[in-house]
């Protein structure tokens, strides 16, 4: 018998509508059986409706099993926030992964940042003007951090993982990152076969380029997630390959790191794999381990090959080329 999904699809704008169909493609010639239900969201859904989030969409998102999100130009942040919040999906993974022929900064890198995601500096409305300035409250709770440290490591039992690492900065923010770091190690004697280090951010902003093969996976607040991530793309080379996931206790959302990308949108040029591999990142949720390494090894094998490929990547491929054949690799 085939498992069966309900899958929420959101194309969103831009080169979202060009690499959701590609990523769907490909999930079509699984032995799994989904039942996508689309919903609209973005700055064409603003133009259309009048609300760049309606909440049909957001329904359809908590109906089912998994979304997987295009992109959204201007709105995205408005999308993307809105559904993380209705959604309650507390950790952003973001992997960092080095794939032959791409501009890679060395060889051999594969970590996963787990970031919190409600709470850190991100608080929306949390920012004052003041007589002299602003202010902008950073928010650390101890619920929220044991729930993504305690997600960090149980990531790191069910992935293989052998070490987990808290960056912080709790020589300055000694009270908020103190308590992070704190309760790092104390939800950590759960998990004794787990190693276990911390390093301030700044340092490991330079670690992640000096040696990025240390890291496994590095759980973190909400900025110094963000800006990590960032870092960690440009360490294995570019936005067409990047993809990611937002997980909660009512849903999770899969993504690829890139937006609309209007300078291409249209063109049939964008590169599908960083969609594909949030689609893979998906089936790994739905835990269809054995159908994600089938794609991901059909990806590695594309771009072992390096003959059929998107122009990001140096080749010369549309879209439909390259997602037709990961389709004969698989
Ligand atoms: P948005 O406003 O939606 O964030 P943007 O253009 O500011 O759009 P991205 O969409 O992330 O930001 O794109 C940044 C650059 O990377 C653009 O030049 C874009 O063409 C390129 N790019 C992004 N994604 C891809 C992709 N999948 N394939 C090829 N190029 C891409």
């Amino acid at each position: 018998m085939t498992n069966k999904y309900k899958i929420a699809i959101i194309p969103g704008d831009g080169i979202g509508k060009e690499v959701i169909d590609a990523a769907i493609s490909i999930l079509n010639e699984l032995n799994i059986d989904f039942d996508y239900e689309y919903g609209e969201a973005g700055d064409d859904c603003l133009e259309k409706t009048g609300t760049a989030l309606p909440q049909e969409t957001i329904d359809i998102v908590k109906n089912c099993d998994a979304c997987l999100f295009g992109a959204a130009g201007e709105t995205a942040a408005d999308v993307i926030v809105k559904l993380r919040q209705e959604l309650k999906m507390f950790a952003n993974l973001r992997p960092v992964k080095s794939y032959p022929n791409t501009n890679s900064l060395t060889e051999n890198i594969d970590f996963m940042i787990v970031r919190e995601n409600t709470e850190g500096l991100y608080i929306a409305n949390q920012e004052e003007i003041t007589s002299n300035g602003a202010i902008a409250k950073r928010i650390i709770t101890r619920e929220a951090e044991e729930r993504i440290i305690d997600y960090a490591f149980k990531y790191a039992i069910e992935n293989n993982k052998s070490k987990v690492t808290c960056v912080h900065k709790a020589n300055v923010l000694k009270k908020s990152d103190g308590l992070f770091k704190e309760i790092f190690y104390e939800i950590g004697e759960k998990y004794p076969d787990i190693e276990k280090e911390d390093f301030y951010v700044d340092a490991t902003a330079m670690y992640l380029i000096t040696q990025p093969q240390n890291f496994e996976i590095i759980v973190t607040t909400n900025l110094f997630g963000d800006i990590l991530s960032d870092e960690g793309a440009g360490l294995v080379g570019g936005l067409g390959l990047i993809p990611s996931a937002n997980i909660g206790k009512d849903g999770a959302l899969f993504e690829p790191v890139h937006g609309s990308a209007p300078d291409i949108a249209g063109k049939g040029i964008a590169n599908p794999i960083a969609m594909i591999l949030s689609a893979v990142m998906m089936l790994r949720y739905l835990t269809e381990n054995d159908s994600a390494d089938r794609i991901e090894n059909a990806i590695l094998k594309l771009l072992n090959q390096g003959t059929v490929l998107t122009e990001d990547l140096g080749g010369k491929s549309t879209t439909l080329e390259v997602t037709n054949e990961i389709i004969n690799l698989l």
